[in-house]
């Protein structure tokens, strides 16, 4: 594909990789993943973009004064709020950049007043534009302050030249804060929300949605995530960080019941919109910390088939990945944004779980991000066979309890309940659920002995264990 020439490339610093062929990227980003994770198997082809440009669906343009006190629009330099001026970037949608560049045209008309964040006054700071497959484009102007001078004005000016904008939303944000967004938004102009189209769907977004912003890739990730699940129509599926519940929205007619996990209080709200406009019946969305609502499952020994897992880049937790080990679903589906803690958290699991495939996806051409997704299945201790082909007193097979070791079984106690049981209390377990003990090893050879008996709580740990291993 012959590549084009970013207008704004001199100055923005917005794409790392800027000047850098695709095919190029894609091998770059290839070699980094196979790097950080051919260990666990090997890493598929990643799969790019046809047109790597114009995928963004969502953008926002800062506004500002310069020395001349001309009004100009942009994005902030890295790690300032100095604006380098943009008038048409490569890698958002075409319609968005042209809707930016009129709304500039539109407010320096208007002699609009802009905000001053030194000072903290004035009105315009941002206008963010959101894209949706259906031609619906929803312009947000945020402001520092509740009035808008001219603002009918500016809102007849702005439909007047966009006809395919089909919202107009006012958000105020009167802090001072790098995050574009303030918490309170309300419509000037149609509905307030616009819907995109995915996966077979309707999602609803709002001005502060989380929604991906790469439509064509998220549709590809969405369906290899689902399709490496394997469903069979009567699993229990965990969408874990579910976010506005898009995945486990796009899975919910492959399965008996979806429950997503989220702990952004408005995602979960358009969860619900968008499991009620969809007419779906057979998913839940909860406000929840995912470790602390794993673990609650894990307590009350809720029976999971699968977990699909979208963390943010920071990765999951010990609290969520413990109460996924004993919760342990057949499979578990791990979408990553960021590959250096999906190695971490993949070094956690691999004990428990065989990581069978790992396919990454570019999501963002021209940036270093990359999604990955991991199919990890359950290693079944219990049909572990070992074909060997000499005597078997020759091996030292003490440790082994019918498909674990002993060591096995403690640090999975450790690890879950952090508890530490002693060989003793596993052999008393063993003998309370009429589990067959290898002969002449471990027991005392002296009869009647009288050993205490472990806890109550040690007990359950162990039992958690045993099933966990498939031994009861
Ligand atoms: N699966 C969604 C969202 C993924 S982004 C999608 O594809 O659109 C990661 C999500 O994790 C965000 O929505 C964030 O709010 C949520 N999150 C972050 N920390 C969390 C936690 N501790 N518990 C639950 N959700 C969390």
């Amino acid at each position: 594909m012959k590549e084009k020439k970013c207008p704004a490339a001199e100055y923005c610093g917005g794409c790392r990789y800027q000047g850098t062929e695709y095919r190029e990227q894609l091998k770059q980003k290839q070699e980094k993943l196979d790097q950080l994770l051919s260990s666990f198997c090997p890493v598929s082809k990643i799969i790019g973009m046809e047109d790597p440009y114009h995928y963004r669906n969502k953008v926002q343009m800062n506004y500002a004064y310069d020395e001349r006190h001309n009004i100009i629009s942009g994005y902030y330099v890295e790690g300032s709020h100095i604006i380098v001026p943009i008038d048409e970037c490569q890698i958002c949608d075409e319609n968005i950049n042209r809707i930016l560049s009129s709304i500039q045209r539109i407010v320096s008309r208007l002699h609009i007043s802009i905000f001053d964040e030194r000072i903290m006054k004035g009105c315009l700071r941002h206008i963010l534009v959101r894209s949706t497959n259906r031609n619906e484009y929803m312009v947000v102007l945020v402001t520092g302050s509740p009035n808008i001078v001219k603002k009918d004005l500016l809102i007849r000016e702005i439909l007047k030249y966009n006809p395919e904008v089909k919202t107009i939303v006012q958000n105020i944000n009167r802090k001072r804060t790098s995050m574009v967004l303030g918490d309170k938004s309300f419509p000037l102009y149609g509905k307030g929300y616009v819907t995109d189209h995915l996966c077979g769907l309707d999602f609803r977004i709002s001005p502060s949605s989380f929604y991906q912003v790469n439509r064509r890739q998220t549709q590809i990730l969405y369906e290899t995530a689902i399709d490496m699940a394997q469903f069979k129509g009567n699993e229990i599926l965990i969408d874990a960080y579910c976010g506005t519940g898009t995945i486990g929205l796009s899975a919910a007619s492959k399965v008996k019941k979806v429950l997503g996990v989220e702990l952004n209080s408005s995602a979960v709200r358009d969860a619900k919109i968008n499991q009620k406009i969809n007419g779906i019946e057979n998913a839940e969305f909860l406000c929840e910390d995912a470790g602390k609502y794993m673990e609650q499952l894990a307590k009350e020994k809720t029976h999971i088939d699968a977990v699909i897992m979208d963390p943010p880049r920071a990765g999951s937790d010990t609290r969520f990945l413990n109460s996924l080990i004993r919760l342990s679903p057949d499979r578990v589906v791990y979408v990553s944004c960021n590959p250096v803690t999906l190695k971490r958290d993949l070094n956690y699991l691999k004990k428990y779980y065989r990581i069978d495939r790992i396919q990454p996806v570019d999501m963002f051409p021209f940036t270093e991000h990359v999604e990955t997704v991991v199919l990890l299945s359950k290693v079944d201790k219990s049909t572990k066979k070992v074909y060997v082909d000499f005597p078997l007193e020759d091996m030292d097979m003490s440790g082994f309890v019918n498909g674990a070791t002993y060591q096995e079984i403690k640090q999975y106690v450790k690890d879950n309940y952090n508890l530490t049981v002693s060989s003793l209390n596993i052999a008393q377990m063993k003998e309370k659920y009429g589990i067959k003990e290898r002969e002449n090893y471990n027991f005392s050879k002296k009869q009647n002995v009288k050993h205490p008996t472990c806890t109550e709580e040690k007990e359950e740990a162990i039992l958690d264990a045993f099933k966990h291993f498939n031994m009861i």
